[in-house]
């Protein structure tokens, strides 16, 4: 597709992939694990050769991506956590790694134990102070995650890359590429869980990983471990996913509408003490923000009622829209209540995360003031 092409066509049209050899619209699924040779032993298609290296529907969605993401290259994982995976393998052993804290539990933990064992030296730090932390401390590999997941802190990537020499690695799943593009801020990856927003259905595991700079040594070492040690996506899923994509950019829209109109509703309201969204003005990280972020701050919010666990559970529990489930992104509206998951972390007692769906506005904020009643 032209390269000029706005993020809405390019997903509408999953960046001009159809079936040629149908005339489809879509593309076929392609479930082939194998490919055949001619007589002479000739692969029928250099590129097919058996479906752990690659597979045509694979391909399709990273085109979509790639695309999405203004991308050298992009490549899929079969989860998140595998993007992720992916990326702290290529450190040497004794590197040197700084992530953000406050970030996604679970790569706060996998990090913490793949760090321990493998002798790399990890460096955990706020958003607010990696920049001072970048520019104090060379380190192979710098991990953001913006804006973070439960906290929404926000970090201005340019500034985190203009600190270091390393490998500036973007976890921008809350946001989605449509909002934010790492990439053009400065970020040599941008790392997505495709669970997220980006299939949005809640009904795929993906991971993806995009690069600036299709040459660059680490992304031959993240190339050539995803084809060897077989992290792939399966073409179902990978297919499932370019279906989904084709709404992106309007499902994207409308929660980020949905959670600004939610979040100024909830922030005046007697009984919440405080709501993180980068959209409120209020919000420390707003500024960044919006210089960031394009057409909304995505569908990612915490809520701090007044009280304590006991009021955010009654809250949590009087929800009927808002399903009391873990994850984010997808059209149906989600709550959280953090301090169960992850009671050692510093997560507020009465913090509830909410992933804001598509449904009708009135009904979500009906559904709140019910809850909140
Ligand atoms: N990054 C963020 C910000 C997440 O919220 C999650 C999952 O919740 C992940 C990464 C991991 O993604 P996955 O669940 O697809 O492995």
């Amino acid at each position: 597709m032209d390269k000029n092409m706005k993020p809405a066509t390019v997903a509408a049209h999953a960046a001009g992939t159809g079936d040629p050899q149908s005339g489809g619209v879509v593309p076929s699924l392609q479930p082939s694990t194998t490919f055949t040779r001619d007589d002479d032993y000739k692969l029928h298609r250099t590129d097919n050769i058996y479906s752990r290296d690659d597979s045509d529907n694979v391909r399709q969605a990273e085109e979509v991506l790639r695309c999405l993401e203004g991308a050298e290259e992009t490549r899929l994982f079969p989860s998140g956590m595998a993007a992720i995976a992916a990326v702290f393998r290529t450190l040497p052993n004794n590197g040197t790694a700084i992530v953000q804290s406050g970030i996604y539990w679970g790569t706060t933990a996998w990090t913490r134990d793949f760090c321990a064992r493998r002798e790399i030296a990890l460096i955990e730090v706020d958003a607010d102070d990696l920049v001072a932390a970048c520019k104090a401390k060379s380190a192979d590999l710098v991990f953001v995650e913006t804006p973070s997941n439960p906290w929404l802190k926000t970090v201005d990537i340019q500034a985190v890359k203009a600190a270091t020499k390393g490998t500036v690695v973007v976890d921008g799943t809350a946001a989605t590429p449509i909002l934010t593009r790492a990439l053009d801020h400065g970020a040599d990856i941008a790392m997505h869980s495709a669970t997220k927003g980006i299939n949005g259905h809640s009904d795929v595991l993906a991971g993806v990983l995009s690069t600036r700079q299709a040459d660059a040594t680490i992304w031959g070492t993240i190339k050539a471990d995803r084809k060897m040690a077989g992290a792939v996506l399966g073409p179902f899923e990978a297919w499932l996913l370019i279906r989904a994509m084709r709404t992106l950019p309007l499902r994207v829209e409308r929660m980020s509408q949905n959670a600004q109109t939610l979040a100024e509703a909830l922030l005046v309201h007697p009984n919440v003490e405080d709501v993180f969204y980068p959209g409120l003005p209020h919000h420390p990280g707003h500024v960044v923000a919006a210089q960031q972020m394009r057409g909304g701050y995505g569908c990612l919010m915490s809520v701090l009622v007044k009280g304590g666990r006991t009021e955010a559970l009654a809250v949590v529990g009087k929800l009927k829209l808002f399903l009391r489930a873990t994850s984010l992104g997808g059209v149906e509206s989600l709550v959280e209540h953090r301090h169960t998951i992850e009671p050692h972390t510093g997560i507020p007692e009465n913090l509830i995360r909410v992933s804001v769906g598509i449904e009708h506005i009135d009904d979500l904020i009906a559904d709140w003031l019910y809850a909140l009643d």
